[in-house]
């Protein structure tokens, strides 16, 4: 690991809370030592309060902020005299803690205070850094993990056996860190958890976490337990979005709601997932307690998951019945997947969630690997493991009611995306949690948004092969489908019966038509298996029972699609798949100026769009159909008259 500090970057943030800005950016910007709101950082400074009094202040980070991205409002300052007497206290309950943290804060506006808050005080220095480096993470997790930690670094260091963050962390740091500490010490290491340095100066606390964290590296590069080589293997060739989607849905019905899935196909994961020992090696438990809530304690290897909740059932039974107050058990379903056939799956309740279990289990991949290497990887004990998971500070932010977005973690696939009904349409699904796919029949779609819950999809629909690809994509990235909005926005150019000629007519039936078929058709299969049901939104026009003289053959592809809406609405009706249609008056607006029935030019809509606009009706009354307003309607027909398309 390089030291990244740089002396013209470092002079920009001014004063000894900008330095701290500064190297906390610096350590957030190494996956190995932070993940997903890991690490934590502080510093001690001098200030003087309104009544003129001079106060030690402890600035530390704050919750729900990461260190790579973190400014100085996200450090929360505490009186440090406050801090230091609680922690002779023999006894504080972490919810107690908590209370006291807040009160001990000088602007009751700062963000919470990390709960390794009491750690950073009683340590006496100015800077204090804290990370759960992997390399020192990966010497740890060993069977003889002590001693080797102590051969790399001798007393240099001050180890302190395990305890849960929070309060029993501080106590434990404080009868142990002064008796031992001395001016050699560059550091603390937390058993199986992290490790804390510090120094007078941001720089000399930063660069000693690089040093440590160096050293370990080299330890492991010694024994040959560095270097991980990766076989060369090819993703999966065959589709597997019907088996993906299959296990989404019993995961998601042993979850108790629906999941995100990502699926990662590499040839890291896939050679992780097919080695000889791999259920062995991560069945002993996750790398580190504080991943435990991402990643459960334990991955799923295969697709048996039933027999996953059956396991977790148990252990929670084994050691809740040793805790002295009533817990509330998780809901027991995995949140990693290893299979031989298609690598690695990670969920979570969003596309974000999802892509931070995967982060933090390719960490855990890459310590378990160093680990074994080294002899054998041997993480905390389930009953440590189950102690950070039901922690009372975890079971009273469980027992908080909370209300989650109407589509947390479903799948929404949009044609025609990057027209305008279509991209109000994604984004009225992504303001309701749904993770969604935009299909277009031209590249714009890969450039109207850049989200990790959004995947464009440049996809001629009439192309099967090029159709099938797309929602193996789909399902590759979110697990599977659960909504289908269908908005085939094309206008054929005005033409009387009398002079149609026979090639126009097709070419409207095949570019509208034929397009709506397919998608139909191939997501059928999909939408059987959403867990909640499968809804499609089919939004045509209102010109379906107006005639426009001119408008032959765009109305009759719309008339045909309300037909097809409806024979879809008979025959799916017993999958329990809802299918309901939405007949706008301007609902066949093109992307951007294109033409209408008659002859006139549609306006180009500016990007944003205020509320009173009529595609936002559309697009926000079309989700709303897939939501739970519209549960039990199927086969039904929206006419709406939103306003004039003259605006
Ligand atoms: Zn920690």
């Amino acid at each position: 690991m390089q030291s990244l500090w740089n002396d013209q970057e470092a002079g920009q943030f001014a004063g000894e809370l900008g330095q701290r800005v500064y190297t906390s950016r610096l350590l957030g910007r190494e996956a190995a030592l932070v993940l997903h709101g890991g690490g934590n950082t502080s510093v001690k400074v001098r200030e003087r309060n309104i009544l003129g009094e001079e106060e030690d202040i402890l600035y530390v980070k704050g919750s729900g902020w990461n260190l790579a991205t973190v400014e100085a409002a996200g450090f929360a300052p505490l009186r440090l005299q406050h801090l230091l007497r609680l922690v002779t206290l023999d006894e504080v309950s972490d919810t107690q803690m908590v209370a006291e943290l807040r009160r001990a804060l000088v602007n009751p506006d700062a963000p919470g205070p990390s709960v390794e808050t009491l750690t950073h005080a009683l340590l006496p220095y100015k800077y204090v850094d804290h990370t759960h480096a992997d390399p020192i993470i990966a010497l740890m997790n060993t069977a003889d993990g002590r001693e080797r930690v102590q051969e790399v670094y001798g007393d240099q260091v001050v180890i302190i056996p395990y305890a849960l963050s929070g309060f029993r962390l501080a106590k434990t740091c404080s009868q142990i860190f002064p008796a031992q500490a001395g001016p050699q010490t560059l550091g603390m290491l937390l058993m199986k958890h992290g490790v804390f340095t510090f120094g007078d100066t941001a720089k000399c606390a930063y660069e000693r976490m690089v040093e440590l964290a160096t050293r370990a590296e080299s330890y492991l590069q010694q024994r040959g337990a560095w270097h991980i080589s990766i076989p060369d293997i090819a993703p999966p060739q065959k589709p597997l979005r019907h088996d993906l989607a299959t296990l989404r849905r019993e995961i998601s019905r042993v979850a108790g709601f629906p999941m995100i899935m990502a699926t990662h196909s590499d040839a890291e994961c896939l050679s992780f997932a097919r080695r000889d020992d791999v259920a062995a090696i991560t069945q002993r438990g996750c790398a580190s307690p504080g991943h435990i809530l991402r990643t459960r304690r334990v991955p799923l290897i295969g697709r048996d998951v039933e027999a996953y909740r059956r396991d977790y059932e148990t252990y929670f039974a084994t050691h809740a019945a040793h805790t002295p107050q009533p817990l509330m058990m998780r809901d027991p379903a995995p949140r990693v997947l290893l299979d031989p056939e298609y690598g690695m799956g990670t969920l979570g309740t969003s596309a974000q969630d999802a892509a931070a279990v995967h982060d933090i289990y390719r960490q855990t991949i890459r310590i378990i690997l160093h680990a074994t290497a080294l002899g054998g990887y041997e993480p905390s004990p389930p009953i440590t493991l189950f102690g950070m998971e039901y922690w009372e500070l975890e079971q009273a932010r469980m027992r908080k009611p909370r209300t989650p977005p109407p589509f947390a973690g479903e799948v929404a696939l949009v044609t025609g995306a990057a027209s305008d009904i279509g991209r109000a349409c994604v984004e009225a699904l992504l303001a309701r949690g749904a993770a969604v796919a935009g299909l277009h029949s031209t590249g714009e779609v890969s450039t109207m948004l850049k989200r990790p819950d959004f995947l464009a999809l440049p996809c001629d629909a009439t192309d099967s092969r090029a159709l099938e690809q797309a929602l193996e994509a789909t399902v590759q990235a979110f697990g599977g489908l659960d909504m289908l909005i269908i908005h085939a926005g094309i206008i054929s150019h005005p033409c009387r019966i009398a002079d149609m000629s026979l090639s126009a007519w097709h070419n409207a039936m095949h570019r509208s038509l034929d397009s709506s078929l397919m998608v139909l058709r191939e997501a059928c299969s999909l939408l059987r298996l959403a867990p909640r049901g499968g809804r499609v939104v089919i939004i045509a026009s209102s010109n379906v029972d107006e005639a426009q003289p001119g408008a032959a053959a765009t109305s009759s592809t719309r008339a045909a699609l309300e037909h097809i809406g409806h024979m879809a609405a008979e025959e799916w009706h017993n999958d329990g798949i809802r299918v309901n249609m939405l007949h706008p008056t301007i609902a066949a607006a093109p992307a951007a100026g294109g033409t209408r029935a008659d002859g006139t030019k549609w306006p180009a809509l500016p990007i944003e769009k205020s509320p009173g606009d009529p595609i936002i009706h559309i697009a926000e009354l079309s989700a709303e159909m897939c939501g739970p307003l519209f549960a039990t309607i199927t086969g039904t027909q929206l006419r709406i008259g939103a306003g004039s398309a003259e605006r």
